[in-house]
């Protein structure tokens, strides 16, 4: 029986990119509007501040994700540091971290494996996975904050707990991988 292979999101369920971000938008920008830590709306930070005022997106919203140092300074969420070890040890699972890396990737590629070098080690360098579309990566399990994971083999990504769209829950995908390699899709 080959090992479950589960692959486990970065930002929202490894990293707190939500606090970071405000924290660093509200000390740069202290007199522009914000959003809330608990008035965030939807998976986009971006979309929501744009709602807020259209000028903040594109000239204040990205330049904090793009700085230098935002995800290597991203606090890790409570547990999940935690919760990769357990996973590693465990003999009928294999993880993996799988991370879009934002278009503006200059430093934030770079930075997520000093990430994850720092805060859960060399072993799990080599379990980096980036890649815009995560429909592609062939496993078992996706854990992701991100209800609606699309791509090219989104059709058949189901969410296991249908849970609302607003939520930040963490959302279980089951992917089947015997499906996924026979190409057809997944169920
Ligand atoms: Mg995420």
């Amino acid at each position: 029986m080959p090992p479950v292979r589960v692959l486990v999101d970065m930002d929202g369920v490894l990293a707190d990119f939500e606090a970071s971000f405000l924290r660093l938008y509200r000390s740069r920008h202290p007199q522009l509007p914000y959003v809330a830590l608990d008035e965030r709306r939807g998976f986009s930070v971006e979309a929501q501040y744009r709602q807020l005022d259209p000028g903040l997106a594109a000239d204040f919203v990205r330049n904090i994700y793009g700085s230098p140092n935002f995800f290597l300074d991203l606090v890790p969420i409570p547990g999940a540091v935690e919760a990769m070890q357990e996973m590693f040890s465990l003999n009928e699972t294999e993880v993996f971290i799988c991370t879009s890396p934002i278009l503006k990737y200059e430093y934030c590629v770079k930075e997520k494996y000093a990430w994850v070098e720092k805060h859960l080690g060399p072993q799990f360098v080599q379990r980096l996975v980036m890649s815009r579309d995560k429909t592609i990566v062939s496993a078992d399990l996706l854990i992701d904050d991100k209800v609606d994971i699309k791509g090219k083999l989104s059709n058949a990504a189901r969410s296991e707990n249908n849970l609302d769209n607003q939520s930040f829950n963490t959302v279980l995908y089951l992917f089947h991988t015997h499906t996924f390699q026979q190409g057809s899709t997944r169920q």
